[in-house]
C-alpha cells in the first residue's frame, strides 16, 4: 500500500495565517506515488461509462488529464472567471468575504454526458458544490467525483449530499 501522506507537505501559514496548505507536488514529482494515486483515484469509476473528467483550475487539471486518459474520457478544463475564450456557463461560490466563480464553456459536452469531477483538495466544499451546478447546467450527468485529499475536519461532504465522493487521504 502507497503511504501517500508520506509525499504530500504540509506549509503552514499559506497562502495567509491559519491556513495549512497541502502541498501535493512532492506526489506529483514521485514516479510511483503519482502512478498509484492517478490508479487509486480512477478505480471506483473504471467501467461506468464516463465520457469526461472534469478538472477544477489548476491542479485539478494535473489529476483530471491522467485519469481520463486512464478511464478512456475526455477531459474538460472548469476555469476561473474569464479564462475561457468562448461562451461559458458560470457558477458562483462563497469566499471568506464575497464570491467568486467559476466557468466552463457552454458546449463543453453534450446533453447527458457522463461526467466525473476532480481536484486536489476537498476543504469546505464550496467549490466543488457549484462545479457539480454548473456541469450540470451545461447538461452533464455527473456520476461523481474524486479528490487526492479531504480535510475531513471541514465537512465538506456535506455540502455534497449524494454525490459519490471518493477521496484518497483524510485529514
Ligand atoms: P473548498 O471550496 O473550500 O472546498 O476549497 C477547495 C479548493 O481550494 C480546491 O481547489 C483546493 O485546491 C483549494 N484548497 C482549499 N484548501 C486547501 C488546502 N488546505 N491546501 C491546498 N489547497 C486547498
Amino acid at each position: 500500500m502507497m503511504d501517500f501522506k508520506k509525499h504530500i507537505h504540509d506549509v503552514p501559514d499559506f497562502p495567509k495565517k491559519g491556513i495549512v496548505f497541502k502541498d501535493i507536488t512532492p506526489l506529483l514529482a514521485d514516479a510511483k506515488a503519482f502512478a498509484a494515486a492517478i490508479d487509486r483515484l480512477a478505480e471506483p469509476f473504471v467501467g461506468k461509462g464516463v465520457q469526461v473528467v472534469a478538472g477544477i483550475e489548476s491542479r485539478g487539471f494535473l489529476l483530471a488529464t491522467p485519469i481520463a486518459y486512464r478511464l478512456g474520457a475526455g477531459v474538460v478544463p472548469i476555469r476561473k472567471k474569464g479564462k475561457l475564450p468562448r461562451a461559458v456557463k458560470s457558477a458562483n461560490y462563497a469566499l471568506e468575504y464575497g464570491t467568486d466563480s467559476i466557468e466552463a464553456h457552454a458546449d463543453a459536452f453534450p446533453a447527458g454526458t457522463k461526467v466525473l469531477l476532480v481536484d486536489d483538495v476537498l476543504a469546505t466544499g464550496g467549490t466543488a458544490a457549484a462545479a457539480f451546478q454548473l456541469l450540470e447546467a451545461i447538461g452533464g450527468d455527473v456520476v461523481g467525483s474524486a479528490f487526492l485529499i479531504e480535510l475531513g475536519f471541514l465537512d465538506g461532504r456535506k455540502k455534497l449530499p449524494g454525490r459519490g465522493v471518493h477521496a484518497l487521504v483524510s485529514y
